[in-house]
């Protein structure tokens, strides 16, 4: 017998193109038990992006009404644009016992660590700068004016890797996602959820 304990709340961040979404888009679909948490955005859908799905899409004045009614557990602007998750968006997941992702900058990281300060966050970097643009081209979902504009931005990102608990270099896919997964499933042994989760073994072995 066991009892469900509350999911654990994870952040990934990264320079644009390092692999978040591709990690977390593979993380979910080995593992049922997982979610990621979808952003609010101004930004502009990319080709084959879809509503509610990746992100909801959203105005410059309905973002600003969000925050004004304080929908937002953390929001912050990135390249220009306003992202943000919603309180809605975490909540329920983390009550039912779902481990969720947050795919989310350094700025909105900052922000979560003080409202969760059990929150686990994971920094990826890529493997070099060269291989960093190669895979922003390679991906051939934004113009050359947002590709420069996001490697100009990469290196003042990276330099908060060290505000994070986990850090991987994403060289190899497939090695990159299994160190991943070795940090939420040992997350799911700290003690207090273990002893949550068995208490009735515990207190059984104990008696
Ligand atoms: P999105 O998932 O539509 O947001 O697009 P992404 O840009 O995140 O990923 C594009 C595709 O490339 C996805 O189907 C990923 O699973 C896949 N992918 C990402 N990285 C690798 C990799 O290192 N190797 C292989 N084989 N596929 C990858
Ligand atoms: P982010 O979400 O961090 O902006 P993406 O997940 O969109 O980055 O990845 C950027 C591009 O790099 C995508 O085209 C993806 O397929 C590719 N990619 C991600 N991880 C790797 C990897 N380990 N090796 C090679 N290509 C990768
Ligand atoms: P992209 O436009 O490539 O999807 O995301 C750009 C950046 O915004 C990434 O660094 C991503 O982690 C960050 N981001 C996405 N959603 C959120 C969010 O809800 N909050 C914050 N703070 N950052 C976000």
């Amino acid at each position: 017998m066991t009892t469900t304990t509350r999911g654990n709340l994870f952040i990934l961040s990264a320079p644009s193109g390092a692999g978040k979404s591709s990690l977390i888009k593979a993380l979910l679909e080995k593992h049922q038990d997982i979610k990621v948490s979808v952003s609010h955005t101004t930004r502009a859908p990319r080709p084959g992006e879809n509503n509610a799905e990746h992100y909801h899409f959203v105005s410059v004045e309905q973002f600003e009404a969000l925050i004004e009614q304080g929908d937002f557990f953390e929001w912050a602007k990135v390249f220009d644009n306003y992202y943000g998750t919603s309180k809605a968006a975490i909540e329920e997941q983390l009550n039912s016992g779902i481990d969720v992702f947050l795919d989310i900058d350094w700025q909105g990281a900052q922000q979560v660590r003080k409202l969760v300060p059990e929150v686990k966050t994971i920094f990826i970097l890529p493997p070099s700068q060269q291989e960093l643009e190669n895979r922003l081209n390679g991906r051939g979902q934004d113009s050359q004016e947002v590709i420069a504009a996001r490697m100009a931005q990469a290196k003042s990102e990276s330099s908060h890797y060290n505000e994070f608990d986990y850090v991987l270099i994403n060289d190899d896919f497939d090695t990159t996602l299994g160190q991943l997964e070795h940090i939420v499933m040992a997350a799911r042994m700290e003690l207090k959820a273990q002893q949550t989760r068995y208490a009735a073994l515990i207190s059984d072995l104990l008696r």
